[in-house]
């Protein structure tokens, strides 16, 4: 089972490219579950056709953990891809990983965490009190660093880098970087802005996912580029970026090396044209 997480800022396109990950995952044949944690709670919704799934922690604090049954919490989407969102508190409050790791117990618990490749979708900024807690308790196993060239998406990526590398320090550890993933937000050099960052933070460039308006079409439709568009470029994109995640085998003892404030800014500066 291959355990992939997709770490970004809010906003950057992580569900987008969760969901369409996923989508060409399944088109090999491969079990998939994909598990969001985020407050806003809309990483499934274009895999489950436009519907908001209830999420784990909601039915926890309703129910009590001990009352919950499988499929109230785990849903069939597009392809036969299984969904779950863990929820969250209040947008920006943060729950310092509770979401996420109520979701794990309670999916093991009821024999539900399993899967080809589980995809996690999980907020990385510095709002989310818990976001580390994926990588810190194994489930995180390899992750990739979701930004665009747009300052804030790197440091929100740099500080993720940071967590990972803080955790490799721990003999126990089974978190590695498996690379950056630039969704392109069409600013000018980002392809080599962004290049450059995952190199200097000892990784490298996956993928770059250029700025496409078919991604809004397909989502206003409900549903995934793949579905929606599968002989568009966009969608050939997205599965050209599964079959790099399934080949890619992360080496273990190649820690992240993050950025430090001021050599992030003159990296950005470099690319930007005044
Ligand atoms: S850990 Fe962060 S992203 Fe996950 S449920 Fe909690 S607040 Fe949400």
């Amino acid at each position: 089972m291959k355990q992939i997480a997709l770490y970004g800022k809010g906003g950057i396109g992580k569900s987008t490219t969760s969901a369409n990950l996923s989508a060409a995952l399944s088109e090999k044949s491969l079990e998939i579950l994909q598990i969001g944690c985020d407050p806003k709670h809309d990483s499934t919704r274009m895999l489950m056709h436009g519907e908001w799934i209830p999420t784990v922690l909601d039915l926890v604090r309703k129910k009590g953990e001990a009352n919950i049954a499988v499929d109230e919490i785990v849903f069939k989407g597009y392809n036969g891809i299984r969904c779950v969102e863990a929820g969250g508190p209040e947008p920006g409050i943060g729950c310092a990983g509770r979401g996420i790791i109520a979701t794990f117990q309670l999916l093991e618990k009821l024999d539900a965490l399993y899967g080809d490749v589980i995809v996690y979708d999980v907020l990385g900024d510095v709002v989310c009190g818990g976001f580390a807690m994926p990588m810190r308790e194994g489930y995180a196993q390899e992750v990739y660093l979701v930004t665009s060239g747009d300052f804030m998406a790197l440091y929100a990526a740099n500080n993720i880098c940071k967590a990972i590398a803080r955790l490799s320090k721990r003999t126990k550890n089974r978190c590695t970087l498996g690379g950056v993933i630039c969704n392109s937000a069409n600013i000018e050099n980002e392809y080599e802005l962004v290049k450059e960052f995952a190199e200097k933070i000892n990784s490298k460039l996956v993928a770059f996912i250029p700025r496409s308006p078919i991604v809004r079409v397909s989502e206003v439709n409900r549903k995934t580029v793949i579905e929606y568009a599968p002989e568009s470029e966009q969608a050939e994109i997205y599965r050209k970026l599964a079959d790099t995640v399934m080949k890619n085998v992360p080496d273990k003892n190649k820690i992240p090396v993050p950025m430090e404030m001021d050599e992030l800014e003159s990296l950005s500066l470099k690319y930007i044209k005044i």
